[in-house]
């Protein structure tokens, strides 16, 4: 096939991991960014088997290893005592159910890896501190509209995120919507985390419409703190500063009791309004394509935003090395819907689940117990065990 080059918008996961898989299979591409230095904000990120299976491949195992701490188990736990419900097993059991460890990372040194695997393959060109302004077909490639003039492509990947710019040149896709959740975030030294938190598993701590995911990152010297509330609210600032008195009052009664003892200490905040994408919108417009947020942000309940953008980077980097690029991308696109779909949805769902209060939330607590950790994971087999 005549060699092509691809134009990728954002350098967040889901581009650079765009850029490396295609430059894994010979394609050449240019990745567009907007912010002059790539400092990745916000903290955590969990990488399931699913995903580190793809970054592997890539050649960056030692690498994500060397990063990342690896959780034996998940905890989920009453948000008023504190008390176990059920415990996920993960560390050797994930490594050995799924052929991949199950990762926690600091946001800033995933994309620093990612960042360095890119600047050193001869076959990507990043851009930075550059803002693509909108994309339109030609008769035989894409044209890019910059700030600071124009490029030419033979296909444009839209990895910009959950409010892409790049979007209205795809006809019938999705707009992003608010979700009525926010996404309270910080980290702590663990020097000063509750002391009967365990430190290397990620605790889910569960409550009427709110929870709390707990993991440490940075060999365990940070934890990472996420608190999700239903807060009616739209802005698009990752680090938006939080004020903590508004947490402290929502979990200030008896049945938040537990949850009280982190929102009660001097921490700074940030907020982050979670806005999805529904997945069921066009990605594709012959030569553009939408991956990661920009095509289908989903609510975080099941730390699978990521993977999912990492996931696509992998198909679509197959497809445009298989085909023409037009029908690449639709292929690109029929391949990843259905199971995206069903990630989102299933997100949404854990949710709803996660926020039950009073009698539902006693019968929820009680099923999961008698489940059993193991047989709860084996229901995320379908997502954990995916292979391109
Ligand atoms: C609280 C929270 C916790 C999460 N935890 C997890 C987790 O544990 N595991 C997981 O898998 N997922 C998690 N996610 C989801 C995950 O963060 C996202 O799905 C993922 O970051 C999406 O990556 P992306 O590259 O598509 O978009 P982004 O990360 O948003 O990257 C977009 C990039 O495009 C750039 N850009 C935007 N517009 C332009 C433009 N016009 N021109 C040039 N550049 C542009 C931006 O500067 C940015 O660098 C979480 C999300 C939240 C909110």
């Amino acid at each position: 096939m005549t060699p092509i080059r691809v134009g990728i918008a954002g350098a967040g996961i889901a581009g650079l991991t765009t850029a490396l898989s295609l430059a894994r299979r010979g394609i050449a591409s240019t990745v567009i960014e907007r912010t002059a230095q790539l400092s990745e904000v916000g903290a955590g990120l969990q990488i399931s088997p699913n995903a580190g299976r793809i970054l592997e491949g890539l050649g960056l195992g030692d690498a994500l290893d060397r990063a990342a701490v690896f959780p034996e188990a998940i905890d989920m736990r009453s948000g008023r005592t504190g008390e176990p419900i059920v415990s996920l097993p993960l560390g050797e059991h994930a490594r050995a159910a799924f052929g991949a460890p199950y990762r926690l990372l600091h946001r800033a040194d995933l994309q620093s890896l990612l960042l360095e695997a890119v600047e050193a393959d001869p076959r990507i060109e990043l851009k930075l501190g550059v803002e693509a302004r909108a994309v339109t077909q030609t008769p035989d490639g894409v044209t890019l509209s910059l700030d600071n003039g124009e490029l030419g492509f033979d296909a444009m990947i839209a990895a910009d995120g959950v409010r892409s710019r790049l979007k209205p040149a795809v006809a019938g896709a999705s707009p992003p919507r608010p979700s009525g959740r926010t996404a309270w975030r910080t980290t702590i030294p663990v020097g000063i985390a509750p002391r009967d938190l365990p430190h290397e598993r990620t605790t889910v701590l569960l409550s009427r419409a709110a929870h709390v995911v707990i993991y440490p990152v940075r060999s365990a010297r940070l934890i990472n703190i996420i608190i999700v509330i239903e807060e009616p609210w739209d802005n698009d600032d990752w680090s938006a500063p939080g004020d903590a008195a508004v947490l402290r009052q929502r979990f200030d009664s008896d049945s938040t009791r537990y949850i009280s003892r982190l929102t009660g200490l001097d921490l700074q905040w940030t907020r982050w309004c979670l806005t999805e994408v529904v997945p069921t919108g066009a990605w594709v417009d012959d030569r553009i394509a939408l991956i990661g947020d920009a095509a289908h942000a989903m609510l975080p309940f099941l730390a699978q935003g990521a993977a999912m953008a990492i996931e696509d980077a992998d198909v679509l980097a197959r497809e445009l090395a298989n085909a023409p690029v037009a029908e690449a991308l639709q292929r690109y696109q029929a391949l990843r819907r259905p199971r995206v779909n069903r990630v989102w949805k299933t997100a949404r769902q854990a949710g709803q689940i996660y926020h039950l209060g009073g009698a539902m939330a006693v019968a929820r607590d009680m099923t999961m117990t008698a489940l059993g950790g193991q047989r709860l994971l084996g229901r995320y087999d379908w997502i954990y065990g995916w292979k391109p």
